[in-house]
């Protein structure tokens, strides 16, 4: 065969890099493998029961701590991020989808194809390595990594923050059995004093400063927790999020020239633009159709169609009535159950005639309740 021409750790190093940034990843470093330096918060988080429901997380605890599980003989890491944001401008009343989510892709699709070839350039000049690509499913600390390899530091908010590229991205990353160069760690942090983040989330799910309690953040509300009611005492702080919330990233300084979303497919599209009332009434199969490529489809129609009801309910237009009526019929417990709160939100005679029309022949205990609750609440409003 043809003799390989060996390249040096650094030569190979500055090859993933350049390569990197020309598959569209804003940031490339390097770690190596090695017991992640945060684990004992992530641990602690846990112990706190902040996952809510993402019980993988727990289930998985131990796996964070060796990367080995991950991938045999890994040796290195390489991370990379890239940009999503900043995502469209906000409609009064119209409801809101999370920057990341707004283009055509799963950004797992995404980001591994990219990493995959990526990861080849290793193979190349290393044609007896073995590498694994991976994006959020593993169990990694992703941003433990980055910042070890000198992508940023983290946020008051949580989120993994560079100077130049903020936070509104994806990471990524490919673990090799290939030694390669280590770029120092991000030591320092650039939050200061400042608290926007903390003071302006609408649901209050900071418990301090890095610590987020997941249960009550918007983009585990609207998209985590599946099958069952955004508990109540929650559904107004929603406020028109129908998928996600970007406002602890919106509000930071650093975002403020971030660097935008350049891949094609993250550009947003129209699909995702839809409305809350086009969401609360949108068909299974072109639900399926038009969105089953792009992150919208993890919640999916059903669960998108209950956040459209809380965005409905909470914007009080009464123009959302007679579709929010029609609602009442849906097949799932949990949107019968999230419209009936709507309608008694938004309070006029209307809504109440559907509500004792549903409530004449419901039989689900909750959606029951539900109705009362907003049968009540609408005497309050009209006067019985
Ligand atoms: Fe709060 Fe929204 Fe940030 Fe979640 S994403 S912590 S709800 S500001
Ligand atoms: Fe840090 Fe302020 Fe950004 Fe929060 S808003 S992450 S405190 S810089």
């Amino acid at each position: 065969g043809i003799p390989c021409v060996t390249i040096s750790d650094q030569e190979l190093a500055n090859r993933i890099k350049s390569q990197g940034a020309e598959l569209g990843f804003s940031l490339v470093g390097i770690t190596a493998a090695a017991r992640p330096e945060t684990l004992e918060y992530f641990q602690d988080w846990l112990q706190q029961g902040y996952q809510g429901e993402m019980n993988y997380l727990k289930r998985r605890e131990d796996a964070y701590a060796d990367q080995t599980g991950v991938m045999h003989g890994v040796c290195s890491i390489v991370v990379v991020a890239m940009n999503y944001g900043p995502g469209r401008p906000a409609i009064p009343g119209h409801g809101r989808v999370a920057a990341y989510a707004q283009g055509t892709a799963d950004y797992h699709d995404l980001m591994r194809t990219r990493l995959k070839k990526l990861a080849a350039v290793i193979r190349e000049s290393r044609p007896e390595s073995h590498s694994r690509v991976t994006v959020d499913t593993a169990p990694l600390l992703e941003r433990d990594l980055a910042k070890r390899a000198g992508l940023g530091w983290f946020g008051k908010n949580t989120m993994l923050i560079n100077k130049h590229a903020g936070s509104y991205f994806f990471l990524g990353g490919i673990l090799t059995d290939t030694p390669l160069p280590p770029d120092p760690p991000h030591f320092s942090s650039h939050c200061g004093t400042c608290t926007r983040c903390l003071d302006a989330c609408p649901t209050d799910a900071f418990v301090g400063p890095h610590v987020l309690d997941a249960r009550k953040c918007i983009a585990y509300l609207t998209i985590e927790l599946r099958g069952e009611p955004i508990p109540r005492e929650l559904r107004a702080g929603v406020q028109d999020w129908i998928f996600g919330c970007d406002v602890c990233q919106q509000v930071c300084p650093w975002n403020r020239k971030a660097t935008p979303a350049l891949e094609p497919q993250l550009q947003p599209i129209q699909a995702t633009h839809r409305s809350a009332l086009e969401f609360l009434e949108l068909d299974e199969q072109t639900f399926r159709s038009e969105l089953g490529k792009t992150p919208l489809s993890r919640p999916g129609a059903a669960n998108m169609a209950r956040n459209a009801a809380i965005v409905l309910g909470n914007s009080k237009q009464s123009e959302a009535v007679p579709a929010l009526s029609r609602t009442l019929n849906h097949s799932d417990p949990v949107v019968r159950a999230t419209v009936a709160w709507a309608l008694g939100e938004i309070g006029t005679a209307a809504a109440r005639v559907s509500l004792m029309e549903r409530l004449s022949v419901e039989l689900d205990e909750s959606v029951r309740e539900e109705i009362q609750a907003a049968l009540a609440e609408l005497s309050g409003k009209l006067g019985t």
